[in-house]
């Protein structure tokens, strides 16, 4: 591939005509709907990525899908790792804790995780490692795949300037794969339990949301691939168009669209992963009707709860993996790709972790019990949130070792401008689980890659801080 400085007007235009052209739209503003819409934020050139590292992550994806859902099964454990996190982060991780214990686990679960790694140089030789397992609300399905083709479109016209060997570019079909689990999922609903009224796929939303156009184009391939009906809902607004029947199915009668009553087959969470998703009580009602149907929810109460970073640092312990991956082979594989991670529990002995981090606070990354980026502190913020909490508010949190990634240039493209710039790249792999009784589908669906300002800590497409990128495999 040629350098970024062969970035020329005709090719940056033709990327942001591309972008444009083929969905890789955010919006914003939260106020007004498709007025004031961008390009969603890219690279102009798709980031190198060691091909070694890249297979391994889609290697590891079934085992991971695996061991996510097992745990999700397994409530005595939840409750024993998650016990006292719930108490010290009462209203978010507790009141789902507590909406976990109250509800039974449904026939069919499908799971749509996203496994997040960076790769980072041991030795001088590349290793990928595992940031974090998405459970719920996983992104960029839509927008990914679109970049992967902008990337190929770019970097095989000459015009562009640039030539990039397309082998290089690994087909992304992450859209039409979670399309696939979602639909799959559908139909087993349909099978099993016989609906009395017409089937429809209830995706739960924030209300204003940025990132709609990569929700629409699921909403849009499951009609055009399936036939299957998307009704959008924000947990606020079910109560007044949902209800529970006898038979614990969720009938929906949908408001402002022409349809007549249906019945919810699969409900697909792109919100209710924070805090800020649940201002009332009137979204923890709608929550916990979702959870008291018989709707297949992607991710289940249980399920999200297998992805908080509890359950992660926790993994990290040795017998954990193992205690639901039988095959030893899956297990050292998966746990290959971790990082060290220590408990910060008040009922153990914690201080030499407290005392290390202290120490050296550039190496370590605090972790709360939250998800969507912008949520972790590092360097000296670490030391001064350490000294300041208390025994029991200490156990909310994670403590990581810092990953530092391999650094690469490459040109960011935000609002029609671009620069130059270096980037560290986090690679996600999509995985899709459907269980029914003794029938499991299971497959790594596709990967995404994200991008930022090497001298950026934290934060994602979302929070404004990385942009959508893909990756070109190298040696
Ligand atoms: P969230 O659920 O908020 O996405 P993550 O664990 O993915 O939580 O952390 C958010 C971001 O923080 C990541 O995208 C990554 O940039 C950075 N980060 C997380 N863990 C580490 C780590 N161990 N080392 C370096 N950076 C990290
Ligand atoms: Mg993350």
């Amino acid at each position: 591939m040629t350098a970024p400085n062969a970035l020329n007007a005709h090719g940056l235009a033709e990327a942001i005509s591309y972008a444009l052209t083929h969905g890789i739209i955010i919006s914003k503003d939260r106020n007004t709907f498709g007025v004031n819409i961008s390009h969603a934020p890219f690279t102009y050139l798709p980031s190198p990525v060691n091909s070694q590292c890249f297979q391994k992550a889609i290697d590891v994806t079934p085992a991971l899908n695996r061991l996510i859902h097992a745990i999700s099964q397994d409530r005595q454990y939840l409750q024993d790792v998650l016990a006292e996190t719930a108490q010290a982060d009462p209203d978010f991780t507790g009141r789902l804790y507590r909406l976990f214990l109250s509800v039974k686990p449904t026939d069919i679960q499908l799971a749509i995780a996203r496994f997040d790694y960076f790769i980072q140089n041991v030795d001088d030789i590349p290793s990928l490692r595992m940031v974090e397992m998405n459970c719920i609300s996983a992104s960029f399905a839509g927008l990914g795949s679109q970049i992967s083709a902008l990337h190929r479109h770019i970097g095989t016209n000459p015009a562009c300037g640039i030539t990039i060997d397309p082998n290089s570019l690994p087909a992304n079909d992450s859209l039409t794969r979670l399309c696939e689990g979602i639909s799959i999922t559908h139909q087993l609903f349909a099978s099993r339990y016989e609906p009395p009224l017409p089937c429809v796929v209830l995706m739960i939303v924030q209300p204003g949301e940025l990132n709609s156009f990569d929700q629409y184009m699921i909403q849009s391939s499951l009609w055009t691939s399936s036939n299957i009906t998307v009704v959008r809902s924000s947990l606020a607004s079910l109560s007044t168009q949902c209800k529970l029947d006898e038979s614990g199915f969720l009938r929906i009668n949908p408001v402002g669209i022409a349809l007549d009553e249906a019945i919810v087959s699969v409900v697909y969470f792109r919100a209710g992963y924070t805090p800020n998703d649940y201002p009332s009580e009137k979204e923890w009602s709608g929550r916990e009707l979702l959870e008291r149907s018989n709707a297949v929810k992607c991710p289940s109460v249980a399920m999200q709860l297998v992805g908080t970073k509890k359950i992660q640092q926790v993994l990290d312990l040795p017998g954990h993996v193992e205690r639901f991956i039988s095959d030893e082979t899956e297990a050292k594989a998966i746990r290959s790709t971790f990082t060290k991670q220590y408990s910060l529990s008040a009922n153990e002995d914690v201080e030499d972790t407290v005392r290390m981090a202290l120490d050296r606070p550039g190496d370590f990354v605090l972790k709360p019990q939250r998800e969507g980026g912008g949520n972790n502190l590092y360097g000296d913020d670490v030391k001064i949130a350490l000294t300041k909490m208390t025994a029991p508010e200490r156990s909310a949190y994670v403590l990581m070792d810092r990953i530092c990634p391999v650094q690469v240039e490459n040109v960011i493209v935000r609002d029609g401008q671009h620069q130059e710039t270096t980037v560290v790249s986090e690679l996600g792999i999509f995985g899709v689980h459907v269980v029914d009784g003794e029938k499991v589908i299971n497959f790594a669906a596709g990967s995404l890659l994200r991008s930022k300002a090497a001298s950026q800590e934290d934060g994602g497409v979302a929070a404004g801080v990385a942009v959508l990128d893909s990756p070109m495999l190298v040696d």
